[in-house]
């Protein structure tokens, strides 16, 4: 079976990495597929099942833990689980794609400690907390507890970011985007895109 490479975008909510993994799957030449992970937390916005998320009862998720069907997980706010199922890497891989990933930092350096030769791990870095209080807030997506809360995690993960391969600062979208489109093609070895 073919299998491909694993990308890895993790990085404190509101730091822009969704908006960064977006615009690499719209990048054919990268080949990229992106992992849905499966969550307890309830649906957001327009957010769909088998798109953005599985969403799954808190009980099914625990049966899926016990069952070893995790690649890794994470209870990344209390009561919030988020997992990345085995199928759903074998079920890209199968498409013959290289699978992206946006998850916490926890369950990013998981993935790469497990599959260190095919993995690429990288931090996305906000410009400053309070930057990220001010994106969070405009997102309109979450309650002001919420915030608060990953806010606090915030902190704790902007640490670990030497341990990922590769750090890009969004401090600048459009930087951010092309930078990030080179690490990948570079990665993969992929010829750059004719302009
Ligand atoms: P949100 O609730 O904003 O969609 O996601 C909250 C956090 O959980 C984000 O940092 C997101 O990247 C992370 N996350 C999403 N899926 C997974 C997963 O499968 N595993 C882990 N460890 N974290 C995930």
């Amino acid at each position: 079976m073919f299998e491909g490479k694993l990308i890895v975008f993790s990085a404190p909510s509101g730091s822009g990495k969704t908006t960064i993994v977006r615009h690499l799957l719209k990048q054919e030449h990268l080949n990229l597929a992106f992992s849905v992970s499966a969550t307890s937390r309830e649906p957001r916005g327009t957010e769909q099942h088998g798109k953005d998320y599985y969403f799954i009862s808190l009980k099914d998720f625990k049966q899926h833990i016990k069952n070893e069907d995790f690649l890794e997980w994470e209870e990344v706010y209390r009561d919030n689980f988020y997992g990345t199922l085995k199928s759903e890497v074998e079920r890209l891989w199968a498409q013959g794609k290289h699978v992206i990933f946006d998850i916490d930092v926890a369950g990013g350096l998981r993935i790469k400690r497990k599959f260190p030769e095919k993995t690429l791990a990288v931090f996305v870095k906000p410009p400053s907390i309070d930057e990220l209080k001010i994106r969070l807030k405009k997102r309109k997506t979450e309650s002001e507890d919420k915030i608060n809360m990953r806010i606090a995690k915030a902190s704790v993960e902007l640490a670990t970011a030497p341990q990922f391969d590769h750090v890009i600062k969004n401090y600048d979208l459009q930087a951010a985007l092309k930078e990030s489109e080179e690490l990948v093609a570079n990665y993969l070895n992929v010829e750059k895109k004719e302009v």
